[in-house]
């Protein structure tokens, strides 16, 4: 992985959770009074504290966009951002670009959109209820 890739989608990463945290804070300065949180706009990576304590007020598909940002922006730090965790080869670069907080693989994700798709079962399993004949019968 590129080094100015990753400082890219470092930057991309970082700006969609100031965005992600300032559509919070107005939401929450609404309800909750967070103003004693001045800092947060030197938001510390590392503050689990702080996020636990905002996500009470958030919903769960932001919690997860925030969880998975803060996974990527981990990933960056840790040195593996960019590398699919099923088959450990790079993720393009394309598709970090679209998705930046992808963890797999195209073709890794898409393997597993099938199993997903196996494991909800097909429409096979639903049983064709056969309609007794029987219940008309006393027409005769
Ligand atoms: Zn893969």
């Amino acid at each position: 992985m590129r080094k100015s890739f990753l400082k890219g989608a470092q930057k991309q990463l970082l700006t969609t959770r100031d965005q992600l945290m300032e559509g919070i804070r107005a939401e929450g300065a609404t309800g909750r009074d967070l103003q004693k949180d001045d800092g947060m706009d030197t938001y510390d990576l590392a503050s689990e504290d702080r996020d636990r304590d905002i996500g009470m007020i958030l919903s769960d598909r932001d919690r997860g966009k925030l969880q998975a940002i803060d996974a990527a922006l981990e990933r960056i730090k840790g040195g593996i951002y960019g590398v699919c965790e099923e088959c450990e080869l790079e993720i393009a670069e394309e598709r970090l670009k679209a998705l930046p907080f992808t963890r797999l693989c195209v073709v890794c994700q898409g393997e597993r959109e099938r199993e997903a798709r196996l494991t909800r079962r097909p429409d096979e399993d639903r049983g064709i209820r056969r309609l007794q004949v029987g219940d008309t019968e006393d027409e005769g």
